[in-house]
């Protein structure tokens, strides 16, 4: 499935939950946002029926998120259900890692390949002061079992001024100790990151090349590719950056997201796209759905505008934790 502008849309990131167990300050207020009403929230029938119209348009990567994905109740089937069909090539999940190491097990076994685990330090108080819970332990103990399980591990982390910034050699230095990819991504100022800093890609990569030695750009083999990996001498995985901000990537973009309430939505930037409930629950059939995704999918922006003040109108007003980043 093609947008407007020609680019091959074949990945699907959904939100299954707006409901969090962790409080990140840049992410979500620490009083927690309003949750949707369970009967607005799509079911993972739903969810799945979308995913299954969507696969027979070409997607072939669907990634999990939230919210946090975990403490959504049978995710697991869904993940299990979705890796049956026989055009999804890739399931990943997005998630802060709490739950990860009890639900380790029944993930691998419904299919799961990779996991993206969100961790800003490794400083057990700066994490409690970051997250609102001290479970910095729980969280590493759970990237061990997945790299043990023999899952591919990513480390997510947003630098930011005021939270982390004394510890992002330390986090990087996990690449060194294991299998895993540290990536950096900028600070999106959306909701609750408008108040805090972020720390822009080049200083960073200077300071990582300042610590650990001069550091060689790796070419992505994946045009679509949003991180731009770096290999350091003696590194056992790489250092990547997402730089939306300093370098944007939307001329590659290759996704669209479903939102907790169905919401297909276009571009993480806007909050406008294709209201799938009323579809799903008024009985529409799959053939009206799917030509549905495909004209909302030609409406796909051309690019994000972080940086323009004229596009605030169409700005996305919900917070990261109802959009799942
Ligand atoms: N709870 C899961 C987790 O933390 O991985 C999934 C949802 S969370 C919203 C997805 C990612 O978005 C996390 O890596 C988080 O650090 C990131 N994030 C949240 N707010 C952000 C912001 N304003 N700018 C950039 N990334 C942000
Ligand atoms: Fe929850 Fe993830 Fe947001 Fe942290 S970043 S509050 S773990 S949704």
């Amino acid at each position: 499935m093609k947008d407007g502008f020609g680019r091959e849309i074949d990945y699907l990131r959904i939100s299954v939950t707006d409901k969090c167990n962790l409080r990140c300050r840049y992410c979500m207020p620490k009083q927690g946002v309003e949750v949707m009403p369970h009967e607005e929230v799509l079911t993972l029938e739903e969810i799945f029926r979308v995913v299954r119209i969507m696969e027979s348009l070409g997607v072939k990567k669907v990634r999990f998120t939230g919210g946090e994905p975990l403490v959504r109740k049978n995710l697991v089937k869904l993940i299990g259900d979705v890796g049956g069909l026989a055009g999804i090539a890739d399931i990943a999940l997005t998630t802060n890692g709490v739950l990860l190491g009890e639900q380790l097990d029944a993930l691998k076994k419904a299919g799961l390949k990779r996991a993206n685990i969100s961790l800003d330090t490794l400083d057990r108080e700066v994490f409690a002061q970051i997250t609102g819970y001290d479970g910095l332990e729980r969280v590493l103990e759970a990237m061990d079992a997945a790299l043990a399980a023999g899952l591919r591990v990513k480390i997510n982390c947003v630098p930011c001024r005021e939270l982390n910034d004394g510890g992002i050699e330390a986090l990087a230095g996990l690449a060194r100790e294991k299998n895993v990819d540290v990536r950096f991504i900028e600070l999106m100022p959306i909701g609750c990151g408008k108040a805090f800093r972020g720390i822009a890609s080049e200083e960073l990569l200077a300071r990582l090349e300042h610590t650990y030695g001069a550091c060689e750009r790796v070419e992505n083999a994946v045009k679509s590719e949003t991180a731009q990996y770096y290999a350091f001498a003696g590194f056992r995985g790489r250092i990547g950056f997402i730089s939306p901000l300093s370098h944007r990537f939307c001329g590659d973009c290759n996704r669209v997201r479903l939102t907790v309430e169905g919401q297909l939505k276009l571009c993480l930037h806007y909050d406008n796209g294709l209201a799938l409930k009323p579809l799903l629950r008024g009985g529409a059939g799959d053939d009206e759905i799917r030509e549905r995704i495909v004209q909302a999918v030609r409406e796909k922006p051309r690019a994000h505008s972080f940086s323009d003040r004229t596009a605030q109108e169409y700005e996305e007003k919900r917070k990261m934790v109802q959009i799942g980043g």
